[in-house]
C-alpha cells in the first residue's frame, strides 16, 4: 500500500512545472557584473587567471558595456585597478578624481543613466602593502585609522554619482561609519550601502587579486576577513551590518558558503541578500568544463539556482554577460 503523499514526481514532470518548485526566479535584474577599472586610460588586458575577463581601461569601457546594457545589464559593481607608483601608505589614491574608478563612474552615469553603478570600496587595491586598511608599524591593522579613511572613499565615490558602494575591507564598525558620512554628505537618500558582512578569508580569491594586483605583500588577511570554519562570527557579521545601516547584506565567496547564505536571510529577512560568487568559482566552473566534466552553461545555472535556493536576492557573477543571453 503506497501512502499517496509519498508520489512526488507529479509535481515537476512536466517542464513548465519545474520553475514553479523554485523558491526564487533568476531575472537579469538578480545580476551584478563586476568590472576591473584600470588607470591606462586605453587599455584593454585580458586577465589570464579569469577567462574572458578584462581589465578595462576606461576608453574602453563604453564599447564593452553598451551591449550587455542592450541585453539588460542593470548593475555592475567596479574594482579599480592602478599602477603600482600610485600606490602608499594609506591607499591615497582610491579617490583620486583622475582615478580608475571616478573616472569610470562618471562615464557610465553619463551614458547609461538607469545601470546602478556600485563600487567596491577597499584600500588593498591602492596600498603599497597590500592590505584592506591602515597598518600600526607592527604590521597590525589600525582600525579606527582605516575606518575613517574607507569611509571619506566611500563618500566621494557617492559624491561622483555612485548609486551603491559596497565595502569590502572587513573592518570594524565601518557601515556605521559611511551611513553617516552618507548623510552627512546629503548623500544617505540616494546611494545605498551594500555590506560584504560576511566575506570569509578564502583560498577562492587567487584569481581575483591576480586581476586586482591587489595581493598582501606579507602577512595574509586572516586577522580581518572570516575563519572558514566559523558560523558564529558570519552571523555576528551580518547582524551587526544590519544595525549599522546597511541596505544589502553580501556573503562571500558564495559556492562554499550557502549554509551562510542561508543564515543570512533567516537573520537579516527584511533585507535583500547578495552573494558573490568569487573569482575562484568562475575559474574552477571554467576549468571544469574545459576539462569535459560538464557543460558549462548547465552547471553555472545550476549553481546559481542553487545561490537563489539558499536565500540571495542578488548575485554578483563574472558569467552576468553569459546569463544575459541565457536568461529567457
Ligand atoms: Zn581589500
Amino acid at each position: 500500500m503506497v501512502d499517496i503523499s509519498s508520489l512526488l514526481h507529479a509535481g515537476y514532470h512536466n517542464p513548465v512545472l519545474r520553475p514553479l518548485q523554485a523558491e526564487r526566479t533568476l531575472t537579469k535584474g538578480s545580476l551584478m557584473y563586476p568590472i576591473f577599472i584600470t588607470d591606462e586610460k586605453d587599455s584593454l588586458i585580458p586577465i589570464p587567471s579569469m577567462p574572458n575577463q578584462y581589465r578595462i581601461g576606461v576608453n574602453r569601457l563604453e564599447a564593452i558595456i553598451a551591449p550587455l546594457v542592450a541585453k539588460g545589464l542593470r548593475a555592475v559593481m567596479l574594482f579599480g585597478v592602478p599602477n603600482d607608483s600610485v600606490k602608499d601608505e594609506f591607499g591615497t589614491a582610491a579617490d583620486d578624481p583622475e582615478g580608475p574608478v571616478i573616472q569610470a563612474i562618471k562615464l557610465l552615469k553619463a551614458k547609461f543613466s538607469e545601470l546602478l553603478v556600485s563600487c567596491d570600496v577597499c584600500l588593498c587595491e591602492y596600498t603599497s602593502h597590500g592590505h584592506c586598511g591602515h597598518l600600526y608599524p607592527d604590521h597590525t591593522i589600525d582600525n579606527e585609522a582605516s575606518v575613517r579613511r574607507l569611509a571619506e572613499v566611500a563618500v566621494n565615490y557617492a559624491k561622483a554619482g555612485a548609486d551603491n558602494v559596497a565595502p569590502s575591507d572587513m573592518m570594524d564598525g565601518r557601515m556605521l561609519a559611511i551611513k553617516k558620512g552618507l548623510k552627512d554628505a546629503g548623500l544617505s537618500h540616494r546611494v545605498s550601502l551594500m555590506a560584504y558582512s560576511a566575506k570569509y578569508a578564502s583560498a577562492l580569491y587567487g584569481p581575483f587579486r591576480d586581476a586586482a594586483c591587489s595581493g598582501a605583500k606579507f602577512g595574509d588577511r586572516s586577522a580581518y576577513q572570516l575563519p572558514p570554519a566559523s558560523r558564529g562570527l558570519g552571523r555576528r557579521a551580518i547582524t551587526r551590518d544590519v544595525s549599522e545601516g546597511a541596505d544589502i547584506i553580501m556573503v562571500k565567496p558564495a559556492t562554499f558558503y550557502l549554509d551562510i547564505i542561508r543564515d543570512a536571510k533567516e537573520l537579516a529577512p527584511d533585507h535583500p541578500i547578495a552573494a558573490y560568487q568569487v573569482s575562484g568559482e568562475y575559474a574552477m566552473l571554467h576549468h571544469a568544463a574545459a576539462a569535459g566534466v560538464f557543460d558549462l552553461k548547465t552547471a553555472v545555472l545550476e549553481n546559481i539556482a542553487c545561490l537563489q535556493r539558499a536565500g540571495c536576492n542578488l548575485i554578483l557573477t563574472y558569467f552576468t554577460p553569459e546569463l544575459l543571453d541565457w536568461i529567457e
